[in-house]
């Protein structure tokens, strides 16, 4: 059974690891390493954005937001890449939220300091512009996908992909969390991940959920999930 894909190893980032060591030394030493738990926010709709994250494990989301109780995710950012691109392309704030989702490992930098770093075009500032069209290349796919798929389609991209962030097999995370995330009812999301789990891919227990059946999952997913992976690999491969 194939494993999960990171673009990254466990503890590392792809965006500094892309960086030369002698100037990776230099920008790690405006950083601090932090530990980030579900529900914490990275930065929050038109509120300035203080610090730009590297994650070295764990996931984020970042989300769209219609109204307080309308909110879905339209991208999931790991150790492959960076939260905090609005920062990069020049926006001080963004309409959207990005929070943690599976805890999370991070390097941080305020938001001022790493505006100054990317503002030459040395080896971070190439790292993010790759990362920041494979972030649009999947928010573009994540918003057709969710306006075209069915449920469990949906469920086991959302799956696979957070599999691949996490490098374990088991995470923390509940059907809640799955149901919010993809914009859905709940009881929506059961069914779906019922299904699922009957297939034997999947299983849940304890607000945990565990990848059982790897190759089985990409074979229940759409095929977002392989155009959103090819797209990163290109850019950050
Ligand atoms: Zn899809």
């Amino acid at each position: 059974v194939p494993g999960a894909q990171g673009f990254a190893p466990l503890g590392e980032n792809w965006v500094l690891g892309a960086v030369p060591q002698g100037e990776r030394d230099r920008l790690l030493a405006r950083m601090e390493r932090v530990r980030i738990e579900p529900k914490q926010i990275a930065y929050d709709v038109e509120q300035p954005i203080q610090h730009v994250y590297f994650p070295l494990s764990g996931m984020f989301s970042i989300l769209a937001i219609a109204d307080p109780r309308r909110v879905i995710e339209v991208a999931v950012v790991g150790n492959e890449g960076v939260v905090g691109v609005p920062v990069f392309l020049g926006a001080a704030d963004t309409p959207g939220r990005a929070v943690c989702q599976i805890p999370a490992d991070a390097l941080r930098m305020p938001a001022d300091a790493f505006r100054d770093e990317v503002q030459s075009a040395g080896p971070l500032h190439g790292a993010v512009r790759r990362y920041a069209q494979a972030l649009f290349d999947q928010t573009a796919q994540t918003a057709i996908c969710n306006s075209t798929h069915a449920i469990e389609e949906r469920c086991a991209r959302w799956l696979l992909m957070t599999h691949d962030r996490v490098g374990a097999d088991t995470f923390v995370a509940t059907q809640e969390t799955l149901a919010r995330m993809l914009g859905v009812q709940r009881s929506t999301v059961n069914g779906a991940a019922g299904k699922l789990q009957d297939a034997g891919l999947v299983g849940y227990a304890r607000g945990r959920i565990t990848i059982r059946d790897r190759a089985g999952l990409e074979a229940a997913s759409c095929g977002c999930y392989r155009i959103i992976h090819r797209a990163l690999a290109r850019l950050l491969g």
